[in-house]
């Protein structure tokens, strides 16, 4: 008998799994289980797009594409990315296209941190910031986000988490899980930060399209002196609806750039072909579905924000992404409880707040990325429940 555990490597061993999985398993082993948990679209991919895919593939264009992602579809990403957010980028060193905007942001880790070095990460946020750290033997440091301040980083956090080993910031907002946003002001101030000590900046911005409100998306590159100390990560899955397409990208400083692209030469190659064909179609004619997603995004954000308070679960209005992040502190209950108890008892399922960071316990993550219908028999259920507690 082989002794498999005593040979693996030791970082990927102390990595805890995923709580998101957890629910995901017992809610597909459960009949009747109504989800609001899962992270993405329920649109499928707009047809034009899928069209440009599907004739890539008739016209045989089966083959790898440049290391960096095909010059077209980098100069249509430096484009989009200049008209949207007004940040100017050079499409033949400034870019790189991956799998996934997943792949950047493990890249963009990797090449950046030394061990023992510290990366600074706004929580609750996204399962992956702390594993990816800590596989490149950096070493994570949390910054608390609080309700109180509409979860949004304060340049006041940040001070206190800096140390002489700080050595990178993740700016992960639009924010999964809260579906908190950075105004103009709230990035200035951490960009003041940023410069005085002399951190760099990895913006995870694969929600930016997803924003409701007045102002809009801002990008952190587009702050003065920022853009040559940030990583831009953005992609395709959530904006395009482009979840499977596995297509993302990474773009910034052509020294951080470079050795990413290193790493990804050697890890992955190139990014999918079709995928990137497809893309291109989405920057160039993708706007209007963009806009007609959002509008649905938004109908089911204000549903679901009202819903929530109304029944008793304080959940502050949240102005990006899909998700919504209620307390479920009056029940008494941890977050895993409660969501074990929906359940069991209600078929419906959520993700625990804690599943993003110990600072996630006492809410649920609830997703509204299903149709009006799904979410008002949810809600309903979830009403049930609450009521049930007394
Ligand atoms: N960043 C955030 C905040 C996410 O929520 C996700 C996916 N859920 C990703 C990055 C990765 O997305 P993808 O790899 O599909 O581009």
């Amino acid at each position: 008998m082989i002794d498999y555990q005593s040979r693996l490597n030791h970082e990927i061993q102390a990595i805890k799994p995923s709580g998101i999985r957890r629910f995901f398993d017992i809610a597909n082993e459960m009949k009747d289980v109504i989800s609001l948990s899962i992270g993405e679209p329920d649109f499928s991919t707009p047809w034009h797009v899928r069209q440009t895919g599907i004739q890539t593939l008739e016209e045989g264009k089966t083959f790898y594409s440049p290391n960096r992602g095909f010059q077209e579809l980098r100069e249509e990403i430096c484009r989009w990315i200049a008209r949207k957010y007004h940040v100017s980028y050079d499409s033949s060193s400034d870019v790189l296209v991956t799998v996934g905007g997943s792949e950047a942001l493990d890249l963009c880790i990797r090449c950046l941190i030394n061990p023992g070095e510290e990366v600074l990460i706004p929580e609750p946020s996204f399962v992956c910031y702390v594993p990816m750290t800590q596989m490149a033997k950096g070493i994570p440091v949390v910054i608390e986000t609080r309700a109180e301040d509409q979860f949004r980083l304060t340049a006041d956090a940040l001070r206190q988490k800096i140390t002489p080993k700080s050595k990178l910031l993740i700016l992960p907002f639009p924010n999964n899980p809260t579906g908190a946003v950075m105004r103009r002001e709230h990035l200035e101030a951490i960009a003041e930060v940023v410069r005085e000590h002399d951190l760099l900046v990895l913006s995870d911005e694969i929600y930016g399209e997803l924003t409701y409100g007045e102002t809009g998306h801002v990008c952190f590159a587009e702050l003065e002196g920022m853009k040559e100390r940030t990583v831009v990560v953005n992609g395709f899955s959530k904006t395009y609806a482009m979840t499977g397409w596995r297509l993302g990208y990474a773009i910034g400083p052509q020294e951080i750039i470079g050795p990413m692209t290193k790493l990804h030469q050697y890890a992955i190659m190139s990014a999918p072909t079709m995928a990137q064909y497809a893309a291109i179609e989405a920057l160039r004619n993708g706007d209007e579905d963009i806009d007609h997603m959002r509008e649905q995004y938004d109908m089911r954000r204000r549903l679901i924000v009202d819903t929530f308070n109304s029944i008793g679960m304080p959940c502050f209005e949240p102005e990006g992404a899909f998700y919504v992040f209620p307390s479920i502190q009056k029940t008494g209950m941890t977050s895993e409880t409660f969501c074990e108890r929906l359940l069991h008892e209600e078929h419906v399922a959520v993700i625990p707040g804690n599943a993003f960071g110990d600072c996630g316990e006492g809410f649920i993550r609830v997703s509204y990325s299903y149709s009006l219908h799904h979410i008002t028999e949810a809600l309903k259920r979830i009403e049930r429940f609450i009521q049930s507690l007394g």
